[in-house]
């Protein structure tokens, strides 16, 4: 144990050399409290110092014994280090329940277990709804706490031998290693959905209330294997969070159906989980006044690097985390990380400057926006009057009166309204007039071909006058070249943005573009 070639390399020297420092006194006093001869210590875990110097943790236990002339301690060590190591290997940190790892290998066992007899192995793939959201609303420690009691209201669930591994943030699966039939997985699965919703749980003085959506898959119908059997379960799991969260499914064929579907379903399980595996960050487009050529503003534009399929466009992204209903979690984000970073340019003695945020009509429509921008600004501490929101045409036509009030709320905390892409709608003035906007983006392939094609020339410069007449900014996007921005100086453009002046860029290399307060 202590790496000695030969007894001689430790007779005659002091027990205690070969005890770790920091743990010399509790040791010491451990011993020193045995005295008559049968006196034993319960195991405890120390730290022993090899010959080569190594640290190894060591299990001991100790007894006074007789010897020939009274009574000596008699101290019995064990290297755990291996099992520490092991420990570590298979088990999650946090909740002491088997990680990804050893669920793979107990599933296949249970597999092996099972195979060719008359039973099934069911794999239930539990995610928990909106985690994410309470973790960073009530912060981590409340996230782990919250993950403990999930984790202890499981296991007091489900029967005694079935297992129950935590492989991801929020993601548990139970193993059912002896079902035979369909139903028996059903009221299994309705259990734990009810051990979870049916009290809210209490965590430092807040009411949380939790749902989950799981996803089941059967051995021997759903695959053969461990890996096809988790994968499965995992994609039955997302079809349940897509159904509207809060519920089961089982998985399908269907589900794994080839070309294009398929090609779906991997951007869309990879999306959902970006947010988590921090994969989405922004760049920072700046915006000039055409006059003075200072920048006035920047627009924040989001960024899709996945560790599974690289960079994603944001119009590939974008359309489907709108379609899915992502774009509210993933909009929040993007909205909380532009303030967060503008407050922080301004901390860093920048001039401030405004910073503008896409809002897509569904992140609009579905959640209660202003709440969330009023939020944000306090919890990050930003003026309103430095934050914009892009929204499009599509919503304003929509006309309703909620939308014209959630509009003035906005405006009444100072932030500014643009219309993005504007002019590929219905634009028309009288809806414009109806709104309160600060800012009309004209489209880019309206300058696209500005100079040469006499069609977008026009719309060009009907729009400006348009935006002025309502007393309107105007900006151009999409600027590449000399001649676009003199025709738009020409015509008295407020403001451009496009790749002429720069390329989105990352926070680190905008900030020389920056004057210092
Ligand atoms: P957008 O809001 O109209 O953003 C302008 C797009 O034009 C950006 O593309 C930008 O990189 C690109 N662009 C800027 N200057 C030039 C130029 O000179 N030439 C050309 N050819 N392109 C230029 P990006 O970043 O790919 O974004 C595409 C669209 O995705 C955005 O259009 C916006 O509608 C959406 N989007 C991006 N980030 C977000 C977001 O955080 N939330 C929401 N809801 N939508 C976003
Ligand atoms: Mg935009
Ligand atoms: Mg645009």
């Amino acid at each position: 144990m202590f790496g000695a070639s030969s007894q001689n390399d430790l007779l005659d020297q002091p027990f205690i050399k070969r005890l770790h420092r920091g743990d010399h006194e509790v040791i010491l006093q451990r011993l020193q409290a045995l005295q008559h001869v049968g006196d034993k210590t319960t195991p405890h875990h120390e730290r022993f110092i090899r010959l080569d110097g190594k640290v190894i943790d060591v299990e001991v236990k100790s007894i006074r014994v007789p010897v020939d002339d009274g009574v000596a301690t008699l101290v019995m060590a064990r290297d755990i280090s291996e099992r520490a190591l092991n420990y570590m290997l298979n088990y999650d940190s946090l909740t002491g329940l088997p990680n990804r790892r050893l669920f793979q290998e107990r599933l296949a066992a249970a597999v092996m277990a099972c195979t060719d007899k008359t039973w099934m192995v069911a794999t239930l793939f539990l995610d928990l709804d909106r985690f994410k959201m309470i973790n960073d609303s009530f912060g981590h420690e409340v996230g782990d706490q919250l993950l403990l009691r999930v984790c202890e209201r499981l296991s007091n669930t489900v029967a005694d031998d079935v297992i129950i591994a935590r492989v991801g943030g929020d993601e548990f699966t139970i193993i059912l290693p002896h079902v035979s039939q369909r139903a028996e997985v059903m009221a299994v699965v309705r259990r734990v959905m009810d051990s979870l919703t049916n009290i809210p749980f209490i965590v430092h003085d807040e009411e949380i209330f939790m749902t989950a959506s799981i996803g089941i898959s059967l051995f021997p119908d759903d695959g053969k294997d461990a890996v096809t059997l988790f994968r499965n379960a995992d994609m039955a799991m997302y079809q349940a969070k897509c159904i509207g969260k809060n519920n089961y499914q089982f998985y399908n064929v269907v589900m794994n159906s080839t070309g294009t579907a398929t090609k779906q379903v991997v951007l869309e399980r990879a999306l959902r989980r970006a947010l988590e595996q921090e994969e989405l960050y922004l760049v920072y487009q700046p915006k000039v006044d055409l006059k003075t050529g200072h920048i006035v503003g920047l627009e924040a534009l989001l960024r899709w690097n996945s560790r599974e399929l690289g960079h994603v466009s944001p119009a590939e992204f974008i359309p489907l985390a709108e379609e899915t209903g992502l774009i509210v979690p993933i909009g929040e984000y993007v909205l909380r990380s532009a303030c967060e970073q503008s407050r922080a340019w301004q901390v860093a003695g920048y001039e401030p400057i405004c910073i503008a945020v896409n809002i897509s009509a569904r992140q609009f429509l579905s959640s209660d926006l202003t709440d969330t921008v009023e939020r944000i600004l306090r919890e990050t501490g930003l003026e309103g009057r430095l934050l914009e929101l892009e929204i499009t045409e599509s919503l304003l036509i929509q006309n309703t009166e909620s939308i014209v009030q959630m509009l003035y709320k906005i405006k009444s905390m100072g932030v500014q309204i643009s219309i993005d892409d504007f002019g590929t709608g219905y634009s028309s003035l009288s809806y414009l007039k109806r709104f309160p906007v600060d800012r009309l983006k004209i489209d880019q392939s309206f300058i696209r071909d500005l100079t040469w094609d006499s069609d977008n020339a026009e719309i060009a410069t009907a729009i400006i006058s348009m935006g002025h007449s309502l007393r309107l900014k105007v900006i151009a996007e999409g600027v590449e070249t000399e001649e676009q921005k003199q025709f738009l100086f020409e015509r008295r453009c407020d403001e451009m943005q496009g790749f002429l002046l720069s390329k989105p860029l990352l926070s680190a290399e905008i900030v020389s573009l920056f004057s210092y307060k």
